[in-house]
């Protein structure tokens, strides 16, 4: 049985109608470029998340720039974030003028290592990043706890991890602005490009809804460099349809990763993903650590399950970031993680015989992996 890493068809098809008849509703209102379904959609992913204020824009790498813009984040400032993440979280940095800063993640949830925090603010730390890895949000407690006493703002990269949870409430509520992207394959995806800021700030979602624009809060009339960072009326409309099946799809991801977790459970070479009693994990990725991680990824290839990695090289590590000058060894989790992460299949229609398989194999690709240790 061969098994997809995701499957978007299998994802729209049930909506198809739904989802046409939004995209003809724009094309009849001819509200293409922010505009009336975008508002919509704004005041309706608010809602969802428990936020005053929703901000639509073009992506989330947009929605992480304007919300460190927003805060006053410029050049010869220093932000905080984890070097396990997409490339985008330290970018919308580097696009402000300010400087990355690392800091480790905690080797079993993946996220922001608090216990190293402190030690990382100087006096030019204007913003500390979390991410919220594969969908399980960061130790938030803790990190508020450390950025409230010194000060300083946190942006939440939520990009995976819409409608995850702790102590009940939803990511992105947590700090001062929460950012997401609605990249097709996100656990809440448009049909393209299109991301969103949360926050209660009011002033916060002014800025942000005037930088998105060009920098004007009146048609032709530019009180600030801004950008042209709005969201697509199709999208907006696109993503309110979506937006109601979010739930279903957390929980129906939830449902396989229990089952990954026990059909994979007691194997020692194969470390699963943890979920802390505090929170709620949505899964955007069902990642384990295995060792020999790319011959696993090829053997699982040639039985015709499509793993991926996230990532490959961590953010420090990357070409375009040399000039920081941060060598291996510098963020020792992070490197062993991006060394050994193996991410399964997962989506939300994946079927429970998908689920088996994928673990079955799994469990033959690692034990093989033992034999040929043997030999040699
Ligand atoms: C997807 C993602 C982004 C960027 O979102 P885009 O919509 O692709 O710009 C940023 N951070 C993380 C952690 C992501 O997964």
């Amino acid at each position: 049985m061969k098994v997809p890493f995701l499957d978007l068809k299998a994802h729209h098809e049930p909506i198809r109608e739904q989802l046409e008849a939004a995209v003809s509703a724009v094309i009849d209102c001819n509200a293409y470029a922010g505009g009336p379904f975008v508002a919509r959609f704004e005041e309706e992913f608010a809602a969802y998340c428990g936020a005053r204020y929703a901000v639509g824009v073009g992506n989330g790498t947009d929605a992480l720039w304007l919300s460190l813009l927003a805060l006053g984040v410029g050049p010869g400032d220093e932000v905080i974030t984890v070097p396990s993440t997409f490339m985008a979280t330290a970018e919308a940095i580097t696009y402000c003028g300010a400087r990355p800063v690392f800091v480790d993640i905690d080797p079993r949830t993946y996220t922001l290592d608090p216990n190293l925090l402190e030690r990382a603010i100087t006096s030019k730390t204007r913003a500390i990043i979390p991410v919220h890895l594969f969908g399980l949000v960061a130790d938030m407690d803790a990190v508020l706890a450390i950025a409230s006493r010194h000060g300083i703002p946190v942006v939440e990269d939520a990009c995976q991890a819409h409608g995850a949870l702790r102590h009940g409430r939803k990511a992105g509520t947590l700090g001062d602005t929460g950012c997401f992207s609605f990249y097709p394959g996100k656990n809440l995806g448009a049909l393209g490009e299109a991301g969103a800021v949360i926050t209660n700030d009011a002033q916060l979602k002014t800025k942000m809804q005037v930088l998105r624009d060009h920098g004007q809060a009146k048609k032709y009339f530019h009180s600030m460099i801004g950008w042209n960072g709005r969201m697509d009326g199709i999208q907006g409309a696109v993503l309110s349809v979506k937006l109601k099946g979010l739930d279903g799809s957390n929980s129906r991801r939830r449902a396989h990763a229990r089952s990954y977790n026990e059909l994979l459970a007691g194997v020692d070479e194969i470390v699963l993903p943890v979920e802390p009693a505090s929170c709620q994990h949505v899964y955007h990725v069902y990642a384990v650590r295995v060792p020999e991680r790319d011959r696993v990824l090829a053997a699982m290839a040639e039985r015709g399950i499509s793993c991926g990695i996230h990532y490959p090289v961590p953010v420090h590590l990357q070409e375009a970031y040399r000039f920081l000058g941060l060598g291996e060894g510098s963020f020792p989790v992070a490197e062993r993680c991006a060394s050994e992460f193996l991410s399964l299949p997962m989506f939300p229609e994946l079927t429970p015989e998908q689920v088996e398989t994928v673990a079955r194999e799994l469990k033959v690709c690692v034990a093989s992996l033992n034999v040929h240790e043997c030999v040699a």
